[in-house]
Protein backbone atom coordinates (compact mmCIF):
# COMPACT_ATOMS: atom_id res chain seq x y z
CA UNK A 1 0.00 0.00 0.00
CA UNK A 2 1.29 3.65 -0.84
CA UNK A 3 0.48 5.04 2.28
CA UNK A 4 0.25 9.11 0.45
CA UNK A 5 -2.69 7.61 -1.08
CA UNK A 6 -4.73 7.18 1.90
CA UNK A 7 -6.01 10.06 3.78
CA UNK A 8 -5.77 10.29 7.84
CA UNK A 9 -9.16 8.38 8.36
CA UNK A 10 -8.11 5.54 6.09
CA UNK A 11 -4.66 5.05 7.27
CA UNK A 12 -6.28 4.94 10.95
CA UNK A 13 -8.69 2.67 9.74
CA UNK A 14 -5.87 -0.02 8.27
CA UNK A 15 -3.29 0.55 11.46
CA UNK A 16 -6.30 -0.63 13.41
CA UNK A 17 -6.98 -3.64 11.12
CA UNK A 18 -3.42 -4.79 11.26
CA UNK A 19 -3.62 -4.35 15.33
CA UNK A 20 -1.64 -1.45 16.11
CA UNK A 21 -2.53 0.93 18.33
CA UNK A 22 -4.34 4.24 16.78
CA UNK A 23 -2.01 6.75 18.10
CA UNK A 24 0.92 5.03 15.86
CA UNK A 25 -1.11 6.49 13.01
CA UNK A 26 -1.08 9.64 14.12
CA UNK A 27 2.41 9.72 14.33
CA UNK A 28 2.88 7.86 11.08
CA UNK A 29 0.88 10.31 9.29
CA UNK A 30 2.92 13.19 10.52
CA UNK A 31 6.26 11.87 9.35
CA UNK A 32 4.57 11.03 6.12
CA UNK A 33 3.77 14.82 5.70
CA UNK A 34 6.68 15.73 6.80
CA UNK A 35 8.74 13.64 3.83
CA UNK A 36 10.32 11.15 6.18
CA UNK A 37 10.68 7.37 5.51
CA UNK A 38 10.07 4.38 7.61
CA UNK A 39 13.83 4.06 8.96
CA UNK A 40 13.67 7.81 9.92
CA UNK A 41 10.27 7.58 11.82
CA UNK A 42 12.34 7.54 15.08
CA UNK A 43 9.50 7.37 17.58
CA UNK A 44 8.81 4.31 16.43
CA UNK A 45 9.72 1.18 17.61
CA UNK A 46 12.31 0.15 15.48
CA UNK A 47 10.46 -3.72 14.60
CA UNK A 48 7.71 -1.58 13.89
CA UNK A 49 9.17 0.14 10.76
CA UNK A 50 10.77 -2.74 9.74
CA UNK A 51 7.43 -4.58 9.26
CA UNK A 52 6.04 -1.21 7.90
CA UNK A 53 8.49 -0.96 5.41
CA UNK A 54 8.27 -5.11 4.29
CA UNK A 55 4.68 -3.49 3.66
CA UNK A 56 4.24 -0.41 2.24
CA UNK A 57 5.60 2.56 0.82
CA UNK A 58 5.56 5.78 2.33
CA UNK A 59 6.00 8.23 0.02
CA UNK A 60 6.33 7.01 -3.82
CA UNK A 61 7.77 10.41 -5.14
CA UNK A 62 11.65 10.91 -5.18
CA UNK A 63 13.64 13.86 -5.90
CA UNK A 64 16.49 12.16 -8.61
CA UNK A 65 17.25 15.90 -9.99
CA UNK A 66 16.93 19.34 -9.42
CA UNK A 67 17.74 22.35 -11.57
CA UNK A 68 17.69 26.47 -10.84
CA UNK A 69 17.32 28.66 -12.89
CA UNK A 70 18.64 32.36 -12.38
CA UNK A 71 15.14 33.66 -11.71
CA UNK A 72 14.46 31.38 -8.59
CA UNK A 73 12.93 28.41 -9.66
CA UNK A 74 13.88 25.11 -10.06
CA UNK A 75 12.58 22.05 -11.94
CA UNK A 76 12.72 18.81 -10.34
CA UNK A 77 12.69 15.36 -11.93
CA UNK A 78 11.38 12.95 -9.44
CA UNK A 79 11.31 9.44 -10.04
CA UNK A 80 8.37 7.36 -9.10
CA UNK A 81 8.38 3.95 -7.22
CA UNK A 82 7.63 1.89 -10.47
CA UNK A 83 10.43 3.19 -12.24
CA UNK A 84 8.55 5.80 -14.34
CA UNK A 85 9.99 9.66 -13.87
CA UNK A 86 7.79 13.19 -13.95
CA UNK A 87 8.84 16.76 -13.61
CA UNK A 88 7.32 20.03 -11.36
CA UNK A 89 8.56 23.28 -11.03
CA UNK A 90 8.57 25.59 -8.05
CA UNK A 91 8.24 29.22 -8.37
CA UNK A 92 8.92 31.77 -6.00
CA UNK A 93 6.02 34.08 -6.10
CA UNK A 94 5.62 37.46 -4.06
CA UNK A 95 1.98 36.20 -3.50
CA UNK A 96 3.36 32.76 -2.24
CA UNK A 97 5.74 29.79 -2.86
CA UNK A 98 4.19 28.18 -5.71
CA UNK A 99 4.85 24.14 -6.95
CA UNK A 100 3.56 23.00 -10.13
CA UNK A 101 2.68 19.42 -9.91
CA UNK A 102 2.00 17.23 -12.93
CA UNK A 103 -1.19 14.49 -12.39
CA UNK A 104 -0.12 12.06 -15.14
CA UNK A 105 3.07 10.05 -16.57
CA UNK A 106 2.84 11.63 -20.41
CA UNK A 107 -0.62 12.98 -21.51
CA UNK A 108 -2.80 11.86 -24.12
CA UNK A 109 -4.02 14.89 -25.48
CA UNK A 110 -1.28 16.01 -27.84
CA UNK A 111 -1.44 19.52 -28.28
CA UNK A 112 0.85 21.11 -31.02
CA UNK A 113 3.36 23.50 -28.49
CA UNK A 114 3.50 20.95 -25.48
CA UNK A 115 6.50 18.60 -24.79
CA UNK A 116 4.26 16.01 -22.48
CA UNK A 117 2.05 14.76 -24.99
CA UNK A 118 5.12 13.66 -27.25
CA UNK A 119 4.68 10.23 -26.06
CA UNK A 120 1.19 9.88 -25.18
CA UNK A 121 -0.01 8.77 -22.15
CA UNK A 122 1.93 6.20 -20.10
CA UNK A 123 -0.69 6.05 -17.02
CA UNK A 124 -2.32 8.15 -14.43
CA UNK A 125 -0.59 9.20 -10.99
CA UNK A 126 -2.54 8.39 -7.72
CA UNK A 127 -3.15 11.12 -5.53
CA UNK A 128 -0.88 9.85 -3.21
CA UNK A 129 1.83 10.19 -6.09
CA UNK A 130 0.45 14.00 -6.57
CA UNK A 131 0.65 14.82 -3.20
CA UNK A 132 3.99 12.80 -3.13
CA UNK A 133 5.49 15.80 -5.24
CA UNK A 134 3.92 18.96 -2.54
CA UNK A 135 5.62 16.78 0.01
CA UNK A 136 9.22 15.61 -1.33
CA UNK A 137 9.76 19.76 -2.27
CA UNK A 138 8.09 21.01 1.15
CA UNK A 139 10.66 18.80 3.16
CA UNK A 140 13.67 19.59 0.20
CA UNK A 141 12.96 23.04 1.06
CA UNK A 142 13.13 22.58 4.69
CA UNK A 143 9.90 22.44 5.43
CA UNK A 144 7.34 20.07 7.21
CA UNK A 145 3.79 19.33 7.74
CA UNK A 146 3.31 22.34 10.21
CA UNK A 147 5.94 24.94 8.56
CA UNK A 148 4.99 24.71 4.82
CA UNK A 149 7.65 26.11 2.56
CA UNK A 150 4.59 25.71 -0.35
CA UNK A 151 1.35 27.74 -0.51
CA UNK A 152 0.35 27.64 -3.47
CA UNK A 153 -0.46 24.48 -5.65
CA UNK A 154 -0.76 24.70 -9.82
CA UNK A 155 -2.03 21.52 -11.41
CA UNK A 156 -0.33 22.47 -14.31
CA UNK A 157 2.61 20.12 -15.20
CA UNK A 158 2.33 17.04 -17.65
CA UNK A 159 -1.14 15.54 -17.98
CA UNK A 160 -4.32 16.38 -17.89
CA UNK A 161 -6.19 16.66 -14.39
CA UNK A 162 -9.47 16.11 -15.30
CA UNK A 163 -8.55 13.01 -17.56
CA UNK A 164 -7.73 11.47 -13.74
CA UNK A 165 -10.79 13.20 -12.10
CA UNK A 166 -10.96 11.00 -9.45
CA UNK A 167 -7.36 11.20 -8.30
CA UNK A 168 -7.10 14.84 -8.43
CA UNK A 169 -10.26 15.69 -6.72
CA UNK A 170 -8.92 13.38 -4.17
CA UNK A 171 -5.51 14.80 -4.04
CA UNK A 172 -7.54 18.54 -3.53
CA UNK A 173 -9.16 17.13 -0.35
CA UNK A 174 -6.19 15.55 0.65
CA UNK A 175 -3.76 18.42 0.40
CA UNK A 176 -6.04 20.69 1.94
CA UNK A 177 -7.28 17.92 4.56
CA UNK A 178 -6.52 20.53 7.99
CA UNK A 179 -5.36 17.99 9.84
CA UNK A 180 -2.53 17.58 7.03
CA UNK A 181 -0.53 19.93 4.82
CA UNK A 182 -3.57 22.19 5.25
CA UNK A 183 -2.95 23.96 1.83
CA UNK A 184 -6.51 26.40 1.42
CA UNK A 185 -8.26 25.15 -1.53
CA UNK A 186 -7.93 28.71 -2.65
CA UNK A 187 -4.53 28.53 -3.32
CA UNK A 188 -4.90 25.74 -5.82
CA UNK A 189 -5.29 25.92 -9.29
CA UNK A 190 -6.10 23.15 -11.73
CA UNK A 191 -5.44 24.09 -15.46
CA UNK A 192 -7.27 21.89 -18.08
CA UNK A 193 -7.18 21.78 -22.03
CA UNK A 194 -11.22 21.72 -21.54
CA UNK A 195 -12.76 18.54 -21.27
CA UNK A 196 -16.29 20.31 -20.63
CA UNK A 197 -18.33 17.44 -19.33
CA UNK A 198 -15.45 16.87 -16.11
CA UNK A 199 -15.60 21.05 -15.55
CA UNK A 200 -19.01 20.48 -15.68
CA UNK A 201 -18.94 17.63 -13.01
CA UNK A 202 -15.99 20.16 -11.06
CA UNK A 203 -18.54 22.87 -10.82
CA UNK A 204 -21.16 20.96 -9.14
CA UNK A 205 -18.40 19.57 -6.40
CA UNK A 206 -17.61 22.83 -5.35
CA UNK A 207 -14.30 22.39 -4.11
CA UNK A 208 -13.14 25.63 -4.11
CA UNK A 209 -10.24 25.85 -6.51
CA UNK A 210 -9.59 28.26 -9.42
CA UNK A 211 -10.05 26.74 -13.08
CA UNK A 212 -7.74 27.46 -15.36
CA UNK A 213 -8.88 26.75 -19.09
CA UNK A 214 -6.26 26.56 -21.76
CA UNK A 215 -8.34 28.62 -24.48
CA UNK A 216 -5.19 29.43 -27.08
CA UNK A 217 -7.26 30.80 -29.60
CA UNK A 218 -10.37 32.23 -30.57
CA UNK A 219 -11.57 30.20 -33.62
CA UNK A 220 -12.35 26.25 -33.61
CA UNK A 221 -10.16 25.95 -37.07
CA UNK A 222 -7.30 27.24 -35.50
CA UNK A 223 -8.01 25.68 -31.79
CA UNK A 224 -8.20 22.38 -33.64
CA UNK A 225 -4.94 22.98 -35.49
CA UNK A 226 -3.31 23.42 -31.59
CA UNK A 227 -5.10 21.05 -29.54
CA UNK A 228 -6.74 17.93 -30.91
CA UNK A 229 -9.00 17.92 -27.77
CA UNK A 230 -10.81 20.87 -29.45
CA UNK A 231 -12.04 18.70 -32.50
CA UNK A 232 -14.50 17.10 -29.56
CA UNK A 233 -15.17 20.14 -27.96
CA UNK A 234 -15.85 23.41 -29.51
CA UNK A 235 -14.46 26.91 -28.26
CA UNK A 236 -18.31 27.73 -27.75
CA UNK A 237 -19.19 24.66 -25.74
CA UNK A 238 -15.65 25.08 -23.62
CA UNK A 239 -17.02 28.72 -22.49
CA UNK A 240 -20.55 27.51 -21.79
CA UNK A 241 -18.95 25.01 -19.48
CA UNK A 242 -15.89 27.56 -17.93
CA UNK A 243 -19.19 29.87 -17.42
CA UNK A 244 -21.08 27.07 -15.70
CA UNK A 245 -17.74 27.01 -13.49
CA UNK A 246 -18.54 30.70 -12.88
CA UNK A 247 -22.09 30.30 -12.01
CA UNK A 248 -21.87 27.13 -9.86
CA UNK A 249 -18.68 28.55 -7.74
CA UNK A 250 -18.69 32.53 -8.04
CA UNK A 251 -14.88 31.75 -8.53
CA UNK A 252 -13.57 33.85 -11.37
CA UNK A 253 -12.32 31.35 -14.02
CA UNK A 254 -8.55 31.78 -15.82
CA UNK A 255 -8.11 31.48 -19.47
CA UNK A 256 -4.60 30.83 -20.49
CA UNK A 257 -3.76 31.94 -24.36
CA UNK A 258 -0.10 30.84 -25.56
CA UNK A 259 0.32 33.58 -28.17
CA UNK A 260 1.46 31.89 -31.22
CA UNK A 261 2.64 34.49 -34.01
CA UNK A 262 0.32 34.76 -36.70
CA UNK A 263 -2.01 32.55 -35.44
CA UNK A 264 -3.94 33.56 -33.29
CA UNK A 265 -3.11 37.39 -31.71
CA UNK A 266 -4.97 39.82 -34.32
CA UNK A 267 -7.50 42.21 -33.57
CA UNK A 268 -10.54 39.54 -34.46
CA UNK A 269 -8.91 37.23 -31.51
CA UNK A 270 -9.25 40.42 -29.01
CA UNK A 271 -12.94 41.17 -30.16
CA UNK A 272 -13.64 37.41 -30.14
CA UNK A 273 -12.26 37.09 -26.65
CA UNK A 274 -13.79 40.43 -25.20
CA UNK A 275 -17.51 38.67 -26.47
CA UNK A 276 -17.34 35.50 -24.84
CA UNK A 277 -16.22 36.34 -21.46
CA UNK A 278 -18.38 39.07 -21.13
CA UNK A 279 -20.74 38.95 -18.32
CA UNK A 280 -18.30 36.65 -16.41
CA UNK A 281 -15.80 36.98 -14.19
CA UNK A 282 -12.44 36.21 -16.06
CA UNK A 283 -8.82 37.10 -16.41
CA UNK A 284 -6.99 35.98 -19.11
CA UNK A 285 -3.61 34.84 -19.07
CA UNK A 286 -0.93 35.37 -22.18
CA UNK A 287 1.21 33.30 -22.18
CA UNK A 288 4.84 33.70 -24.25
CA UNK A 289 5.53 30.19 -25.64
CA UNK A 290 8.52 28.39 -24.72
CA UNK A 291 9.99 26.37 -27.46
CA UNK A 292 10.13 22.97 -27.48
CA UNK A 293 12.53 21.07 -29.80
CA UNK A 294 11.29 19.39 -32.83
CA UNK A 295 7.79 21.64 -32.46
CA UNK A 296 7.61 24.11 -35.72
CA UNK A 297 5.62 26.63 -34.02
CA UNK A 298 6.60 30.00 -32.95
CA UNK A 299 5.57 32.25 -30.35
CA UNK A 300 5.85 36.08 -30.43
CA UNK A 301 8.24 38.91 -29.18
CA UNK A 302 7.53 40.23 -25.72
CA UNK A 303 6.19 43.52 -27.62
CA UNK A 304 4.04 41.99 -29.58
CA UNK A 305 2.61 40.02 -26.31
CA UNK A 306 1.94 43.37 -25.20
CA UNK A 307 0.19 44.71 -27.97
CA UNK A 308 -1.91 42.15 -27.74
CA UNK A 309 -2.80 42.22 -24.13
CA UNK A 310 -3.17 45.90 -24.41
CA UNK A 311 -5.61 45.08 -27.27
CA UNK A 312 -8.02 42.81 -24.71
CA UNK A 313 -7.41 45.72 -21.98
CA UNK A 314 -9.15 48.30 -24.24
CA UNK A 315 -11.80 45.88 -24.70
CA UNK A 316 -12.50 46.05 -21.06
CA UNK A 317 -10.82 42.33 -20.71
CA UNK A 318 -8.66 41.76 -17.69
CA UNK A 319 -5.31 40.15 -19.04
CA UNK A 320 -1.61 40.19 -18.08
CA UNK A 321 1.25 38.84 -19.69
CA UNK A 322 2.31 35.96 -17.71
CA UNK A 323 5.92 36.40 -16.51
CA UNK A 324 7.67 33.37 -18.35
CA UNK A 325 10.18 31.39 -15.52
CA UNK A 326 12.44 28.74 -15.70
CA UNK A 327 13.41 29.23 -19.32
CA UNK A 328 16.67 28.40 -18.60
CA UNK A 329 15.72 25.00 -17.05
CA UNK A 330 13.29 23.79 -19.67
CA UNK A 331 10.26 25.02 -17.38
CA UNK A 332 7.78 24.05 -19.74
CA UNK A 333 5.29 21.11 -19.38
CA UNK A 334 7.51 17.65 -19.93
CA UNK A 335 10.55 19.13 -21.47
CA UNK A 336 12.70 17.73 -18.79
CA UNK A 337 10.93 14.61 -18.94
CA UNK A 338 11.88 14.44 -23.01
CA UNK A 339 15.22 15.12 -22.89
CA UNK A 340 15.89 11.91 -19.88
CA UNK A 341 14.77 9.70 -22.09
CA UNK A 342 15.56 10.42 -25.88
N1 LIG B 1 -3.37 19.69 -19.47
C1 LIG B 1 -3.61 20.90 -18.78
C2 LIG B 1 -2.50 21.32 -17.82
C3 LIG B 1 -1.08 21.22 -18.26
S1 LIG B 1 -0.40 22.41 -19.31
C4 LIG B 1 -3.95 22.01 -19.74
O1 LIG B 1 -3.92 21.78 -20.94
O2 LIG B 1 -4.30 23.10 -19.29
C5 LIG B 1 -0.40 23.96 -18.49
C6 LIG B 1 -0.38 25.10 -19.48
O3 LIG B 1 0.88 25.23 -20.15
C7 LIG B 1 -1.44 24.93 -20.56
O4 LIG B 1 -2.08 26.15 -20.80
C8 LIG B 1 -0.58 24.52 -21.75
O5 LIG B 1 -1.27 24.75 -22.93
C9 LIG B 1 0.66 25.36 -21.54
N2 LIG B 1 1.85 24.89 -22.27
C10 LIG B 1 2.21 23.64 -22.58
N3 LIG B 1 3.37 23.64 -23.28
C11 LIG B 1 3.74 24.91 -23.41
C12 LIG B 1 4.84 25.55 -24.04
N4 LIG B 1 5.78 24.88 -24.69
N5 LIG B 1 4.91 26.90 -23.97
C13 LIG B 1 3.96 27.60 -23.29
N6 LIG B 1 2.90 27.06 -22.70
C14 LIG B 1 2.79 25.72 -22.76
Amino acid sequence: MILSDLNYDELKTLFLQAGYQPFRAEQVYRWLLDGKDFFQMSNLPLQFRESLAKEHIACPVKIEEILKSKDGSEKYLYGLSDGNIIEGVFMPHDYGDTLCVSTQVGCRMGCEFCASGIGGLVRNLTSGEILGQVIAVNALRGGNMKDRKISNIVLMGSGEPLDNFDNVVRFVKNVSDSRGLNIGRRSISLSTCGLTDKMRELADLNLGVTLSVSLHATLDEYRQRLMPIAKKYSVSQVIDAARYYFEKTGRRVVFEYSMVKGVNMNYADARRLSEYLAGMSAHVNLIMLNKVDGKNIDGCSKLEGERFCAKLNALGVSATVRRSMGSDIEGACGQLRRRRLT
